[in-house]
């Protein structure tokens, strides 16, 4: 079984910058390929309590100085340009570990406040969650996606080099306790994420309700352990998957979601669920690609892989007035590449790591 046959990742079709004529001024956050970008990705914080073994080295990493982080004002200022004059309909508060930053509940409410209403969401590793998953819900959070790689304990320790899974599993049942839904379940195909690891945490996320994402590793751990390799595992893990479950391709047509699902029958005892799988560098989606990412620091990048970044935070400290700062946010933007580019010979794996741009 391999993942669904489709085109290689089709560049979309586009022109060059410097000939698609005059970037728009105004209504949707284009680029030149005239893709529109309506799903803010925040980064509130570049520290974490993990260390997962695809994303940050055991010793950690020199932290963003605090003077150069956003302050909660700075964002809520950000997140509204976004919403009322980019048209951005989705944020989710990533990291690091977002649940690390004070201000994740303000800046929760700060978008619920905002019109159009943007749907609000949270990628977390979940330490930390069941004390707060009520206040997030009472702030707006609507969804939640929670990294979890393995429900092996011991193995759960030489991942993450931290032995903290039942806070995790803690923090999930404190999510549904307190209504989100739905709960997704990300888990990353590090080499030492094996089948069995994946079919358990299938099996423990269709007992709870949960949809489980399996991930393909990109090249952004810090450590550049990736190899090109990770795609191959994806069809391992998918082949072992179909070994203990019945799966049937779910035929909805994807837009720009980057997982493929399978609806999954698992016998009379446990309940039916959902199982997806994102592969993004094997798979790529970058044509349907609608993400604009803002980094702890100010920075907006048009790409988890893109080799530059435009600095918000210098302009919003040097005066400048929402007109400006939407015009930077367009131009930074309009610049983005066709794809990520990492089957390309001259590939350069982009200087920040996944956790300081937030994935
Ligand atoms: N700390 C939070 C967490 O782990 O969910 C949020 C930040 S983390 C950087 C965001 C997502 O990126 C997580 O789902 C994580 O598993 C994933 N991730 C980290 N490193 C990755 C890599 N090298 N390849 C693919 N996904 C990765
Ligand atoms: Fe921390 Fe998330 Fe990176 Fe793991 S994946 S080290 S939890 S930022």
């Amino acid at each position: 079984m391999t993942l669904r046959q489709a085109s290689p990742p089709a560049a979309p079709r586009g022109v060059d910058a410097a000939d698609a004529g005059p970037m728009p001024t105004r209504g949707p956050l284009v680029d030149t390929f005239g893709r529109v970008h309506t799903d803010l990705r925040i980064s509130l914080t570049d520290r974490c309590n993990l260390r997962c073994t695809y994303c940050m080295p055991a010793e950690g990493l020199d932290w963003i100085p605090s003077p150069h982080l956003l302050t909660e004002a700075e964002l809520i200022r950000l997140m509204g340009i976004g919403v009322t004059r980019l048209g951005i309909t989705d944020i989710r508060f990533t990291g690091g570990e977002p649940l690390l930053a004070r201000h994740l509940e303000a800046a929760v409410a700060g978008a619920a406040m905002l019109r159009p209403r943007p749907e609000i969401a949270l990628t977390t590793n979940g330490l930390g969650l069941a004390r707060r998953a009520g206040a997030l819900v009472a702030a707006g959070l609507n969804r939640i996606n929670v990294s979890l790689d393995t429900v092996d304990r011991a193995h759960f320790a030489e991942i993450t080099r931290r032995d903290r899974l039942p806070e995790v599993l803690a923090g999930l049942d404190a999510a549904a306790q307190a209504g989100i839904a739905p709960i997704k379940v990300n888990a990353v195909l590090d080499p030492k994420v094996s089948g069995e690891d994946i079919v358990n945490l299938l099996h423990f996320c269709l007992r709870h309700g949960f949809q489980l994402r399996v991930i393909e590793m990109m090249p952004l751990d810090a450590d550049h352990r990736w190899n090109p390799d990770a795609g191959r595992h994806v069809e391992q893990i998918l082949a072992a998957v179909r070994e203990r479950f019945t799966l049937r391709h779910d035929p909805r047509p994807r837009g720009s979601a980057p997982a493929e699902l399978w609806q999954v029958d698992a016998g009379p005892d446990t309940p039916a669920g959902e199982f997806g799988i994102i592969a993004s560098v094997s798979r790529s989606f970058c044509e349907s690609c609608d993400r604009t990412r803002l980094t702890a620091d100010g920075q907006i990048r048009n790409c988890l892989f893109a080799a530059g970044e435009s600095d918000l935070r210098g302009l919003l400290r040097s005066g400048a007035d929402d007109e400006a700062v939407e015009q930077a946010w367009r131009a930074a933007m309009w610049t983005k590449k066709a794809g990520h580019g990492i089957n390309d010979p001259n590939f350069i794996q982009p200087v920040r790591p996944m956790s300081a741009i937030g994935g």
